[in-house]
C-alpha cells in the first residue's frame, strides 16, 4: 500500500476514511481534508501529489492552531452580528404584528417584511 504523505497544512499525521461510497483524506490534528475520490488508491495519490517528497509542514502546529482560533474569532463575530441582526428582524417583526389592529392593511405589513431582506 501507497504510504500517505503528513498534513501539507501542519505536517501532523493524516488517514484515509470511506464511507462505503466515497473515500477521503483527513488529518488527524488540522482537519484538512481532501477532495472525494471514488477509491482509495486514487484518494491517496491525490494527497500526496498535493505535497512534495520530504516537505516540513511550512506553518507550525503552534501556528495553525493560532490561525484556526483567528478564524474562529471572525466567524463568531459575523455569528454574533447575524443574531442581532435576526433579533432586530425578529422584534420589528413583533412590533409590526402588535400594531396590527390599529387599522393598516395586512398588505403593508408583507410589503414592509420584505423590505427588511433589502
Ligand atoms: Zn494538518
Amino acid at each position: 500500500m501507497t504510504e500517505l504523505k503528513p498534513c501539507p497544512m501542519c505536517g501532523c499525521d493524516a488517514n484515509v476514511t470511506g464511507n462505503g461510497r466515497d473515500y477521503w483524506v483527513e488529518c488527524e490534528s488540522c482537519l484538512t481534508s481532501s477532495n472525494y475520490h471514488e477509491n482509495r488508491d486514487t484518494t491517496i495519490a491525490a494527497w500526496n501529489r498535493r505535497t512534495t517528497p520530504d516537505r516540513k509542514a511550512t506553518v507550525s502546529p503552534e501556528q495553525w492552531q493560532a490561525l484556526v482560533e483567528a478564524s474562529q474569532k471572525v466567524a463568531d463575530s459575523a455569528q454574533r452580528r447575524a443574531d442581532r441582526a435576526r433579533a432586530t428582524a425578529i422584534e420589528e417583526i413583533a412590533e409590526m404584528v402588535d400594531h396590527m389592529g390599529e387599522g393598516r392593511r395586512l398588505e403593508e405589513y408583507v410589503e414592509a417584511i420584505r423590505g427588511m431582506k433589502s
